[in-house]
């Protein structure tokens, strides 16, 4: 079975816990963890999603921290059963996330037909840009939570050279964010990192506030990983945010919260 026929998916783990980070930070949630990306952020914490992964992590039992492997890819039944086995119903949120999810659309689209509608709202976790996906399952997902991409940071698969210039993506996001405010509850995160730049700042914003001033917009210091040894100062977040208020309703600065106490 390939990954994506009849709804089949490269899935990277499954497991219970709380929502680190955006305006539900704390909430408990089920991560279903699908594999592969097609950008390479500066600052990524999950490069291990980056390929389809051979074997998913599946935990068994709720906060547990143990995991069974299985081999990939995963039935849609499959990860349903996994999330059932995690008291599916107990959480607020069910999150599909990466990776990026909207390379495997079918998937995303089965699993959120398959969760939707058992408590739980179905809660995508993306990139934002890739639109032709989230067309198919828009009309399935209760929340939408988009990253702003700065080209300061970030790269493609296919050109991953860090220091050239890129287009931004600010056309790309600017389309996606228009079909999901249309489909779905829609936040959108701006990570900002020291590298991170006034203009493209700016950019996002008056893009954004066109769509709708009201979409609550989330400045994320960056958590210093990878590429990324620094975070930006709180002098820095507290003028962004202040810079960005002058165009949109609700910015917020919120901070990862799971890297503090050392959560998933
Ligand atoms: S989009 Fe997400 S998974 Fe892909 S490189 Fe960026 S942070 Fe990592």
């Amino acid at each position: 079975m390939a990954a994506g026929a009849d709804g089949a998916a490269n899935v990277v783990e499954v497991f219970s816990s709380i929502q680190g980070e955006g305006p539900w930070v704390g909430a408990s949630t089920l991560f279903v963890r699908l594999g592969q990306c097609d950008l390479r952020c500066r600052w990524c914490d999950s490069p291990g999603t980056w390929l389809p992964a051979d074997e998913a992590r599946i935990e068994r039992g709720r906060g547990s921290g143990k995991f069974e492997a299985m081999a990939n890819p995963l039935s849609v039944p499959a990860v349903v059963a996994a999330c059932e086995a995690l008291d599916l119903e107990a959480h607020r949120f069910v999150a599909i996330t990466g990776g990026e999810p909207l390379l495997q659309a079918a998937a995303v689209r089965a699993l959120a037909l398959a969760l939707g509608g058992r408590g739980p709202r179905i809660f995508l976790e993306t990139h934002g840009l890739a639109e032709a996906g989230l067309r198919e399952v828009i009309d399935r997902v209760d929340v939408v939570s988009m990253d702003w991409k700065l080209a300061s940071d970030v790269r493609r698969e296919s050109d991953p050279r860090h220091g050239s210039a890129i287009a931004p993506f600010h056309e790309a996001h600017e389309r996606f964010l228009r079909v999901a405010h249309a489909g779905a509850d829609v936040t959108v995160k701006l990570v900002v990192t020291p590298a991170s730049e006034d203009a493209e700042i700016d950019e996002a914003a008056t893009r954004i506030a066109g769509v709708d001033p009201g979409i609550p917009v989330i400045l994320q210091p960056v958590t210093p990983v990878g590429a990324v040894r620094e975070r930006p100062s709180a002098e820095r977040m507290l003028a962004l945010e202040a810079r960005l208020a002058r165009r949109l309703g609700d910015v917020r600065v919120i901070p990862q919260t799971h890297p503090i106490w050392g959560a998933r």
